[in-house]
């Protein structure tokens, strides 16, 4: 079994505003059959919560959210 893990994000002209969650899928690796995380098994689930607790959302994901805070700030200063 090989397990992948996908962050999706909100986007506006390929710039990342938000992160919309992570997923995973596992696949096996002998016939290739690709589980989706609601399919899980309870071991599958367990690896799956031990990993994600290890890892974070890629920061850039917010990057968008970030550029519009800014810009309101900027707003706010200078008018
Ligand atoms: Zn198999």
């Amino acid at each position: 079994m090989q397990m992948s893990f996908y962050a999706s994000y909100a986007h506006i002209l390929q710039i990342p505003l938000f992160s919309t969650g992570r997923k995973a899928v596992a696949e096996c690796t002998n016939c290739q059959e690709v589980l989706e995380e609601e399919y899980f098994t309870h071991d599958l689930t367990e690896v799956q919560q031990q990993v994600n607790a290890k890892t974070i959302v890629p920061p850039l994901h917010f990057i968008g959210l970030g550029i519009m805070v800014v810009a309101v700030l900027c707003f706010e200063i200078f008018y």
